[in-house]
């Protein structure tokens, strides 16, 4: 089942929220695609919502936490602002120190997006002019959100005139315990490397084997067993903030002691931003500190336009751009 409420009103167009519901309910917002409420089953009978949400298109608007919300055109960072596309360069915004973050200072997270129901999906679509935050290319994107028994699916389209850089991604936060830090939420990544970065968070092209260190979630473990742990990759990330090169569609499972909740994510993307929300310190449906949430951000390695023996994140002219992603909930013990 699905309903429309008017969210708020964004530059004297109406704001829609979708709230999508089944054996879950997610709420989607037509400001930034961004899921404002995922409220799913718990072991003692009843709905605890799972994600961080805004309140209000203000606080979207506003906010530099990414909270729920769809990013384009590119995800995560890329170095200097700056790549090199057939043999041309382009200068992105500087929006995080020197480097780019999530599409620049207006990326998808900040547009208003068209609206349609399909079945138990809401697809939600923008157009993204030749130029706009100077990437190249005219860009036809939507994303298509469905919730379908205790699975949330969240698809991803794009079409563009030119040969583009193109990897979007979803930015929500989760805390299965549904208040609180993360640190006794139990964490699962099947991925036996990751990409260790530098000061300013750009992988540094290493892939490093998990093994040993307190990057491997090869097992599960409380995402507080090792976050303090002495690491220099940890100190300069302020905890976990790194992408983990996935072993297969299954990227990860997470599960909370206290409401029984078990998450699955399943995707077709190689790689899995794991950010364990060291910057958050954001006032929005309520006031979420440090680590209160945790992003498995599916995506291409971030940066790899800059690092050319890592799969591209290129979209060629005229192609169709399709990705997947799911979280399929459940209750039970990991
Ligand atoms: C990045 C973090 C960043 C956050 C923004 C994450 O995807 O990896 O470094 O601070 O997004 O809220």
């Amino acid at each position: 089942m699905i309903k429309r409420e008017q969210f708020g009103v964004w530059q004297g167009s109406p704001v829609y929220k979708y709230v999508l519901q089944d054996k879950i309910e997610a709420e989607i917002v037509t400001f930034g695609g961004t899921l404002v409420s995922l409220k799913v089953p718990n072991a003692q009978g009843g709905l605890t919502d799972v994600s961080l949400g805004y309140s209000c298109v203000e606080q979207m608007w506003q906010s530099t936490a990414y909270l729920g919300a769809t990013i384009g055109r590119c995800g995560n960072r890329i170095a200097d602002g700056k790549f090199v596309l057939d043999g041309k360069t382009y200068l992105l915004a500087k929006n995080d120190g020197e480097n780019h973050l999530h599409g620049g200072t207006q990326g998808f997270n900040k547009r208003l997006f068209d609206a349609e129901v399909n079945g138990n999906g809401v697809t939600m679509s923008l157009h993204s002019a030749d130029g706009e935050e100077n990437y190249p290319g005219d860009l036809d994107f939507s994303v298509k959100f469905t919730v379908e028994g205790t699975t949330f699916t969240i698809e991803y389209f794009g079409k563009c005139g030119a040969n583009t850089l193109f990897n979007p991604t979803n930015h929500a936060y989760f805390n299965l315990d549904g208040d609180g830090d993360v640190h006794q939420n139990v964490l699962q990544i099947f991925a036996s490397k990751y990409l260790p970065v530098d000061s300013s968070l750009i992988p540094t092209g290493e892939e490093r084997c998990v093994a040993g260190s307190a990057f491997d979630f090869t097992q599960p473990k409380p995402i507080g067993k090792d976050v303090c742990a002495k690491d220099e990759q940890l100190a300069l990330a302020g905890g976990y903030d790194h992408n983990f090169c996935l072993d297969g569609a299954h990227a990860a499972r997470a599960f909370s002691p206290k409401t029984g909740i078990v998450l699955d994510c399943f995707t077709d993307r190689c790689g899995l931003q794991f950010y364990s929300g060291n910057f958050l310190n954001e006032q929005a449906k309520k006031y979420y500190p440090k680590r209160s949430g945790f992003c498995l951000e599916t995506q291409c390695y971030p940066n790899a336009i800059n690092q050319s023996e890592w799969l591209q994140p290129v979209l060629k002219k005229g192609e169709n751009f399709y990705s997947k992603t799911q979280y399929v909930f459940s209750v039970g013990k990991i």
